[in-house]
């Protein structure tokens, strides 16, 4: 059951997109808790299953061609279960969305003002007046500068930056208990990347939101995170406090995202020995038993890949997917 700590509970989550009459899991098995407070990373390469994770928790995924299995359990409802017109009260009220690609998410033809007013008249009773100070206020909140000028722009009028804080400002318009962001820095150069990443922080302080931050990118993460999952084809290989991933890494695909940032690596065996090659692999491609790692540790030899591994807490608040190959490459590695 969600608890009052927990904000959002999901437990075995499956989401199969349909290929032929055949579906295949984006995402697998995947159980995790957000809590009211915390900025929760999710990490992992492109094609690992992140934004179809996050698109099902907001229920935006075409029932025909995709299969969903699991809870997510938010006040006691299973998110799963919801019909569309209760989904859509949770879109906005419960959960805010922040995407990408800001643009993408903006209307072109409706300036800014407008589009944060639309989603205050849709999910609150504010009338005219008071819908518009509070436009200004938001737009002051997410750090523009003029927001009597902004309001009054379009889209296109503003620097990739200023949209993602417009985007921000529609997603925090309800105060939302939950606000998802799938890669929001990721289309945005490195200094306004972090002033975004301050902007969440700023955000989480003030609203005691809890925020799903989704990124491939382990610097921000360490820069934002209370705690993070790491996924890999469509499952979390492991989940820590930010401090004890970053200091701890168990899994082979955690401490080789760790290495993949250029100023983690302390030595060429070190990065040679964890460095996974390759990339995800396509959905059909993934093997349907055993360990979806399969592949990407070429060295190792193909039985110990068999067992399906699962996800143990090995200390409090850390998690690894693993099963006993995995046990004996750790204590192997660490007398080399
Ligand atoms: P990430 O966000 O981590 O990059 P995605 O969730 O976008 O990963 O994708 C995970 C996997 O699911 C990829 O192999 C991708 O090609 C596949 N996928 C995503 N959306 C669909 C879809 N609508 N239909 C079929 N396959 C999809
Ligand atoms: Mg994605």
């Amino acid at each position: 059951m969600a608890t009052e700590e927990n904000l959002l509970e999901i437990n075995n989550l499956e989401v199969g997109f349909r290929f032929g009459d055949e579906y295949h899991n984006a995402v697998d098995d995947v159980s995790i808790t957000l809590k009211k407070n915390e900025i929760l990373a999710i990490v992992g390469e492109s094609g690992s299953g992140k934004s179809t994770l996050a698109t099902a928790i907001i229920g935006l995924h075409d029932p025909l061609n995709t299969k969903v299995k699991g809870e997510i359990l938010y006040k006691g409802l299973d998110l799963t279960k919801l019909n569309e017109k209760l989904y859509n009260r949770i879109r906005g009220n419960d959960i805010g969305m922040i995407f990408q690609d800001p643009l993408g998410s903006l209307n072109p033809v409706m300036t800014v003002g407008k589009q944060i007013e639309e989603s205050l008249i849709y999910h609150t009773d504010l009338k005219e007046n008071a819908r518009q100070e509070e436009v200004l206020k938001l737009l002051d909140q997410v750090g523009i500068v003029n927001p009597q000028r902004t309001a009054k722009q379009y889209p296109h009028e503003l620097s990739g930056g200023m949209r993602q804080r417009v985007v921000i400002a529609i997603a925090l318009a309800n105060k939302p208990p939950i606000i998802i962001a799938d890669e929001p820095t990721t289309a945005l150069d490195v200094t306004i990347q972090a002033q975004i990443l301050d902007l969440m922080n700023d955000i989480q302080d003030e609203t005691n939101s809890g925020i799903i931050l989704i990124t491939h990118d382990l610097g921000v993460v360490a820069e934002t995170a209370d705690r993070v999952a790491v996924m890999y084809a469509g499952q979390i290989v492991e989940e820590a406090p930010v401090d004890i991933l970053f200091t701890d890494p168990k899994h082979p695909y955690t401490r080789s995202l760790l290495n993949s940032i250029p100023q983690e690596l302390e030595g060429e065996e070190v990065a040679e020995l964890h460095v996974i090659q390759g990339t995800v692999p396509s959905l059909q491609a993934l093997p349907r038993t055993g360990d979806r790692f399969k592949n990407r540790i070429p060295w190792m030899p193909d039985e110990v890949f068999d067992e399906d591994p699962q996800l143990a807490e090995i200390a409090p608040g850390h998690k690894v997917r693993g099963n006993s190959w995995k046990h004996f490459y750790f204590e192997g590695e660490e007398e080399k």
